[in-house]
Protein backbone atom coordinates (compact mmCIF):
# COMPACT_ATOMS: atom_id res chain seq x y z
CA UNK A 1 0.00 0.00 0.00
CA UNK A 2 1.18 3.40 -0.70
CA UNK A 3 2.31 5.86 2.52
CA UNK A 4 -0.55 8.39 1.84
CA UNK A 5 -3.07 5.94 3.84
CA UNK A 6 -4.08 5.60 7.57
CA UNK A 7 -1.00 3.99 8.98
CA UNK A 8 1.93 6.19 7.78
CA UNK A 9 2.57 7.54 11.14
CA UNK A 10 3.16 5.62 14.57
CA UNK A 11 0.63 4.80 17.65
CA UNK A 12 2.11 7.15 20.40
CA UNK A 13 -1.31 6.81 22.41
CA UNK A 14 -1.61 3.71 23.88
CA UNK A 15 -5.01 4.22 25.74
CA UNK A 16 -5.40 2.36 29.22
CA UNK A 17 -8.20 0.87 27.30
CA UNK A 18 -6.64 -0.87 24.75
CA UNK A 19 -4.42 -2.46 27.27
CA UNK A 20 -7.76 -4.05 29.16
CA UNK A 21 -9.38 -5.17 26.06
CA UNK A 22 -9.74 -8.98 26.39
CA UNK A 23 -7.58 -11.20 24.13
CA UNK A 24 -10.36 -11.76 21.23
CA UNK A 25 -10.88 -8.29 20.75
CA UNK A 26 -7.03 -7.29 21.57
CA UNK A 27 -6.54 -9.70 18.12
CA UNK A 28 -9.36 -8.19 16.40
CA UNK A 29 -7.49 -4.60 16.54
CA UNK A 30 -4.20 -6.02 15.94
CA UNK A 31 -5.12 -7.49 12.80
CA UNK A 32 -6.83 -4.33 11.43
CA UNK A 33 -3.58 -2.37 12.93
CA UNK A 34 -1.56 -4.86 10.51
CA UNK A 35 -3.84 -4.40 7.86
CA UNK A 36 -3.91 -0.23 7.66
CA UNK A 37 -6.68 -0.36 5.20
CA UNK A 38 -10.19 -1.29 5.81
CA UNK A 39 -11.36 -4.88 6.23
CA UNK A 40 -14.66 -6.09 6.17
CA UNK A 41 -16.29 -8.76 8.95
CA UNK A 42 -15.60 -11.28 6.40
CA UNK A 43 -12.49 -10.70 5.26
CA UNK A 44 -11.11 -10.20 9.18
CA UNK A 45 -12.44 -13.96 10.20
CA UNK A 46 -10.46 -14.86 7.05
CA UNK A 47 -7.19 -13.34 9.02
CA UNK A 48 -7.86 -14.17 12.38
CA UNK A 49 -8.30 -18.20 11.19
CA UNK A 50 -5.08 -17.58 9.31
CA UNK A 51 -3.49 -16.56 12.70
CA UNK A 52 -5.40 -18.69 15.37
CA UNK A 53 -6.21 -21.84 13.17
CA UNK A 54 -9.61 -21.20 14.44
CA UNK A 55 -13.12 -19.79 12.33
CA UNK A 56 -14.19 -16.97 14.96
CA UNK A 57 -18.48 -17.14 14.50
CA UNK A 58 -19.56 -13.78 12.72
CA UNK A 59 -21.50 -12.97 15.71
CA UNK A 60 -18.39 -12.94 18.11
CA UNK A 61 -16.98 -10.66 15.60
CA UNK A 62 -19.56 -8.15 15.28
CA UNK A 63 -19.93 -7.59 18.93
CA UNK A 64 -16.15 -7.36 19.77
CA UNK A 65 -16.27 -4.70 16.31
CA UNK A 66 -19.33 -2.98 18.26
CA UNK A 67 -17.00 -3.11 21.53
CA UNK A 68 -14.52 -1.68 19.49
CA UNK A 69 -16.05 1.19 18.22
CA UNK A 70 -18.00 2.71 21.06
CA UNK A 71 -14.59 2.42 22.48
CA UNK A 72 -13.11 5.00 20.21
CA UNK A 73 -10.46 2.06 18.92
CA UNK A 74 -11.70 1.38 15.71
CA UNK A 75 -14.39 3.24 12.95
CA UNK A 76 -17.02 1.78 10.71
CA UNK A 77 -17.13 3.34 7.02
CA UNK A 78 -20.43 2.83 6.28
CA UNK A 79 -20.49 3.18 2.81
CA UNK A 80 -17.83 0.53 2.40
CA UNK A 81 -19.24 -1.98 5.22
CA UNK A 82 -15.75 -1.89 6.57
CA UNK A 83 -14.10 -1.36 9.49
CA UNK A 84 -10.15 0.42 10.53
CA UNK A 85 -8.30 0.85 13.30
CA UNK A 86 -8.22 4.07 14.83
CA UNK A 87 -4.94 6.01 14.40
CA UNK A 88 -5.63 8.96 16.69
CA UNK A 89 -6.36 9.48 19.90
CA UNK A 90 -9.35 11.26 20.03
CA UNK A 91 -12.96 11.41 21.23
CA UNK A 92 -15.53 9.28 19.94
CA UNK A 93 -17.76 12.26 19.91
CA UNK A 94 -14.55 14.39 17.24
CA UNK A 95 -15.27 15.50 13.87
CA UNK A 96 -13.45 12.73 11.95
CA UNK A 97 -13.46 12.99 7.88
CA UNK A 98 -12.43 9.78 6.14
CA UNK A 99 -10.45 10.72 2.76
CA UNK A 100 -11.27 7.05 0.68
CA UNK A 101 -9.86 6.86 -2.54
CA UNK A 102 -11.72 4.68 -5.11
CA UNK A 103 -7.97 3.54 -7.02
CA UNK A 104 -6.26 2.44 -4.07
CA UNK A 105 -8.23 1.67 -1.59
CA UNK A 106 -6.31 3.94 1.10
CA UNK A 107 -8.28 6.03 3.61
CA UNK A 108 -6.70 8.88 5.13
CA UNK A 109 -8.39 10.00 8.43
CA UNK A 110 -8.36 13.51 9.24
CA UNK A 111 -10.21 16.05 11.85
CA UNK A 112 -11.44 19.67 11.58
CA UNK A 113 -12.02 21.74 14.05
CA UNK A 114 -13.79 23.83 10.82
CA UNK A 115 -15.84 20.75 10.21
CA UNK A 116 -16.91 19.74 13.69
CA UNK A 117 -18.22 23.86 14.07
CA UNK A 118 -20.35 23.63 10.91
CA UNK A 119 -21.64 20.44 11.67
CA UNK A 120 -22.68 20.95 15.24
CA UNK A 121 -24.15 24.57 13.71
CA UNK A 122 -26.54 22.81 11.42
CA UNK A 123 -27.22 20.07 14.48
CA UNK A 124 -27.67 23.06 16.78
CA UNK A 125 -30.23 24.66 14.11
CA UNK A 126 -32.43 21.23 14.13
CA UNK A 127 -32.51 21.19 17.63
CA UNK A 128 -30.16 18.00 17.23
CA UNK A 129 -27.74 16.59 19.68
CA UNK A 130 -24.87 14.87 17.58
CA UNK A 131 -23.38 11.52 19.21
CA UNK A 132 -20.77 11.07 16.46
CA UNK A 133 -19.86 13.44 13.56
CA UNK A 134 -18.20 11.12 10.60
CA UNK A 135 -17.77 12.46 7.08
CA UNK A 136 -16.94 9.77 4.59
CA UNK A 137 -15.32 11.46 1.12
CA UNK A 138 -14.85 9.03 -1.65
CA UNK A 139 -12.76 10.29 -4.83
CA UNK A 140 -8.85 10.20 -5.93
CA UNK A 141 -5.67 9.94 -3.15
CA UNK A 142 -2.79 12.37 -4.82
CA UNK A 143 -0.80 9.56 -4.82
CA UNK A 144 -3.04 8.06 -7.10
CA UNK A 145 -3.90 11.30 -8.90
CA UNK A 146 0.02 11.72 -9.82
CA UNK A 147 0.25 8.07 -11.15
ZN1 LIG B 1 -10.07 8.04 14.58
ZN1 LIG C 1 -5.18 6.19 -4.05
Amino acid sequence: MSEHGHHHHDHPHETALKSELTPGRKRILDVLEGAGHPLGAYEMIDLLAARTGKRPAPISIYRALDFLVEAGLVHRLASRNAFLACGHSHKASEAVAFLICDTCGGVAETSSAPVRDSLDAVATTAGFSPRSRVIEVTGTCAACKAA
